[in-house]
């Protein structure tokens, strides 16, 4: 690790490498201990750079967006972490535009709007970078990642890059061949590309705020980290856990909202192993419950291990 930080100093990096930064500055949820060092970059290249040294030099090294689907540990992330504020979008031919993957999904959505191109329109809400987006395929109102995608600028751990087309993400509801990965294995997402259509400027932008004015009503406005479970075949989750009548029931500061029941909220305070032991319990009720098993959306990161032991002798829940 010595090494690795004397090269990052040396090659300018040192101003902007924080010591154990706590990692709840950079979740929407505002849960998760400390990173061992995190910077935050702006260019490709740094990304790509930060990446491969530390790879070089043997230390792990997590790539997060806006951090707006995941559950970090209580005792943190080991290692570096880099947070992606590549903001670049572009439109270097008609119809085809490009995202660095740490530009926002909702500004990409606007921007094309602005200029009526069709087809990220539904996004314009969706919290989140393009790089989180490509992983997770997000989507909303009957539109995801996966539909437009042309193709992903990929740089695999061992330094080789790629551009990868939409086929070879293997996309399916919420996943890809990306995610579907351990994180240590995963490729970075570099840049993006979606193809989009001429649009009508009126209707894209009653559509747009359609979707957004829905989003206002039914998204609890506390910290969280969006729906924590993927649909079922049949039903949506909020419906299976609210029929459990789990709404708004707690675990010190991690109560599943009394407003849409797949969405667990930080009500202040809250820590992972609350928010991970509320899970466990709504996982084992509606498995007692409707015999279903609900699939994570949301990824659990960093040191679990202790984390996991501490859920495990740690009280009951209260109402
Ligand atoms: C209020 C709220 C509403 C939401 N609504 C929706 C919705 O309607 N639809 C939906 O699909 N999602 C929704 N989400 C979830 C979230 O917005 C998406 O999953 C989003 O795509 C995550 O992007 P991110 O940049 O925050 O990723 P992060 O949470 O930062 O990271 C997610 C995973 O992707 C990896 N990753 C991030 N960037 C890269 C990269 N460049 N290369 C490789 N790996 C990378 C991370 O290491 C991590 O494993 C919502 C979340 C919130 C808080």
């Amino acid at each position: 690790m010595d090494t690795f930080l004397e090269t990052l100093k040396n090659k300018g990096y040192g101003p902007r490498l924080l010591a154990d930064e706590p990692l709840s500055r950079h979740t929407t949820f505002g849960i998760g201990g400390p990173a061992d060092w995190l910077v935050v970059v702006e260019s490709v290249s740094e990304l790509a750079e930060l990446r491969l040294l530390a790879r070089k030099y043997a230390v792990p090294a997590l790539v997060i967006g806006e951090g707006s689907n995941i559950l970090i540990a209580d005792a943190g992330v080991r290692g570096l972490v880099i947070v992606n504020r590549c903001a670049g979008i572009e439109m270097p031919k008609a119809g085809v535009l490009v995202a660095e993957s740490g530009a926002l999904l909702r500004k990409a959505a606007r921007w094309s709007v602005e200029r009526t191109w069709e087809g990220l329109e539904w996004a314009s809400g969706v919290p989140g970078t393009i790089g989180g987006a490509v992983v997770g395929n997000a989507g909303a109102y009957g539109g995801c990642i996966a539909d437009n995608l042309v193709w992903a600028e990929l740089l695999h751990p061992d330094g080789r890059a790629e551009r990868a087309a939409n086929a070879a993400l293997d996309y399916s509801y919420r996943s890809s061949a990306l995610k579907r990965l351990p994180s240590s294995a995963r490729p970075l997402v570099l840049k993006a590309a979606f193809e989009l259509k001429p649009g009508n400027a009126a209707e894209l932008e009653r559509r747009m705020q359609g979707y957004n004015h829905q989003r206002q009503e039914r998204t609890p406005s506390e910290r969280s980290a969006g729906s924590v479970f993927k649909r079922t075949l049949q039903f949506p989750a909020g419906f299976l856990i609210e029929q459990c009548g789990l709404k708004g029931y707690q675990i010190g500061g991690a109560q599943v909202s009394p407003l849409h029941a797949n969405f667990i909220i930080n009500t202040g305070g809250a820590s992972a192993s609350d928010v991970a032991e509320l899970i466990a319990l709504i996982q084992r009720r509606v498995q007692e419950t409707h015999g279903q098993s609900l699939e994570l959306e949301i990824e659990f990161i960093g040191a679990w291990e202790r984390e996991t032991a501490a859920v495990n002798q740690k009280g009951t829940a209260q109402k």
